[in-house]
């Protein structure tokens, strides 16, 4: 189904979750307040929990993940499935208030404007699709997340630093952590005319499952020279 504006204004108001019926939105506020979020960030390579949000195990990891809340959270899962698989545009929003509420948490500033006068700003940036994919779906579930996100952070964004140039099958129908791996090798590259040399970047994605998407990206945006990069999942599974 494509993701269609005039859609959206005339969905139903009922929860995506619950299917009561609400005034406004797409998720009610028992289903929201619901949601046990998680909060620590974890590492990028082992995924353990990183208590006060520093890295603790693999420093040498490319990227720290964060995620909002477990993919098993029924409200969360029934959101996501609204959006990516019911092209329903308007649970991007619910879902990139989910994961600023989770950075403010953890009492990290992705905003910059530090008192030190240098840049501390953070650039957000989604994962790609492939073009075919983009085209499938018609959309980017991930950019509809990180655009509102990136306002609610006060971050820069930027959509064109990453560029997918392999289409495979998606993450979620392979088999193992093997074939994900193998699945996802090559598949992403700077985009034409990207500078993420020094840059703090945020990346978001949806779901995380093993990590290998973000894996991938992260070693891009490093070889590219990117500073930091945290890598933001709304649901890690
Ligand atoms: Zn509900
Ligand atoms: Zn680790």
């Amino acid at each position: 189904m494509n993701f269609n504006i005039i859609g959206d204004i005339f969905f139903p108001p009922a929860c995506v979750a619950c299917g009561d019926s609400i005034a406004r939105g797409v998720l009610c506020a028992t289903c929201r307040q619901g949601i046990v979020g998680f909060d620590t960030l974890f590492c990028g390579t082992c995924a353990a929990r990183l208590p006060d949000q520093k890295k603790i195990c693999h420093k040498d990891a490319p990227f720290v993940l964060g995620a909002a809340a477990p993919y098993d959270d029924d409200a969360l899962r029934a959101l996501i499935h609204a959006l990516k698989f019911q092209g329903i545009g308007a649970a991007a929003e619910p879902l990139a208030e989910i994961l600023a509420a989770y950075v403010a948490r953890l009492g990290l500033d992705l905003g910059g404007g530090g008192a030190s006068g240098e840049s501390d700003a953070w650039t957000v940036t989604p994962v790609p699709l492939s073009r075919e994919r983009a085209r499938a779906r018609g959309f980017n579930q991930s950019t509809l997340i990180a655009q509102p996100l990136a306002r609610a952070l006060g971050a820069s964004y930027d959509e064109h630093l990453l560029a997918r140039i392999a289409h495979r099958k998606p993450q979620s129908d392979t088999e193992d952590i093997f074939e994900r791996r193998e699945n996802i090798k090559g598949c992403f590259a700077l985009a034409p005319g990207a500078d993420v040399c020094n840059k703090k970047i945020v990346l978001v994605d949806d779901v995380t499952t093993s990590g290998t998407t973000f894996t991938e990206a992260a070693r891009i945006l490093k070889a590219g020279g990117a500073k930091k990069i945290l890598a933001l999942a709304v649901a890690k599974a």
